[in-house]
């Protein structure tokens, strides 16, 4: 279903009135984790600010270790659905447990499968089963094939409105925290009819480096982009080390509208 041998026309997810897929390149921004009202508000603030029409934030946080913050779960969706209602946003979250998907879609607007549960079946069909768009994350090691399969998993539930989002991969190399796959797009994009978008943020794990990686993914033809933003990413609750802060979103996005105005 998802390939694009039996349909050929791009797919166009609609979200809240915006489009993602119809050549027009979108970016997702927001914190790693909702932690509290007004740190998602300054946030969507500047979302907003900047163009933006989607607003990220992370309410079940599949952390490495079990002692580290977890997320707010409902409460945390609550949260980004009230802030996201204020300035007129859409909202996309991570859900990571097939109970959860019913209730979730009653704040989120669009539902994110995270790299680590990208080979959770039960979670995909879940997804599939409902009305939201789905932004699907590729697995920590998974092959474009595998990872076309769990959009499949999708699909074969009845709901097409699938975003593939490539993240970054496991290799050997440890100057970034994932290794970009930037031939991960053309090659989806060849090989199914979804939208495809690019998380700068945790392919490289380094805000010193998110310009030109945002470039080159813009460049190549994704979609769209991701990043994390954060008012104080030093004291923030998880992946502190790689969150934008308010004035490095605003020059980021800045810069990259000089190459891209339409963003
Ligand atoms: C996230 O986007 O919050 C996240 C945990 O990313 P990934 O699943 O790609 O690691
Ligand atoms: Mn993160």
């Amino acid at each position: 279903l998802v390939s694009r041998k039996n349909k050929p026309e791009d797919s166009v997810v609609n979200v809240l009135g915006e489009t993602i897929g119809d050549g027009k390149q979108r970016i997702i921004a927001g914190p790693c984790s909702v932690e509290y009202y007004e740190q998602v508000d300054a946030v969507a603030k500047a979302v907003k600010e900047q163009g933006g029409k989607i607003l990220r934030g992370g309410a079940f946080k599949p952390r490495t270790s079990p002692y580290d913050f977890q997320g707010l779960g409902m409460e945390g969706l609550k949260i980004l659905r009230d802030v996201a209602r204020n300035y007129d946003l859409a909202v996309i979250s991570e859900i990571v447990n097939p109970a959860d998907i019913q209730e979730a879609t009653e704040y989120v607007d669009i539902i994110q499968i995270g790299a680590r549960n990208m080979h959770n079946f039960e979670l995909l069909k879940e997804a599939g089963r409902t009305s939201k768009p789905v932004l699907l994350k590729r697995g920590l090691a998974a092959t474009l094939s595998e990872f076309m399969n769990a959009a499949e998993y999708i699909m074969s539930q009845g709901n097409g409105d699938i975003i593939l989002c490539e993240r970054g991969i496991r290799t050997y190399e440890r100057a970034t925290r994932n290794t970009l796959d930037i031939s991960a797009v053309p090659i989806l994009k060849q090989e199914t009819h979804l939208p495809v978008f690019v998380d700068v943020t945790h392919s490289t794990g380094r805000r010193d480096i998110l310009l030109p990686i945002a470039k080159a993914a813009l460049a190549i033809g994704a979609d769209g982009i991701m990043a994390e933003v954060h008012p104080d990413p030093a004291v923030a609750l998880s992946d502190a080390t790689q969150q934008m802060d308010i004035n490095q979103y605003n020059e980021f996005v800045s810069s990259l509208k000089q190459t891209y105005p339409e963003l």
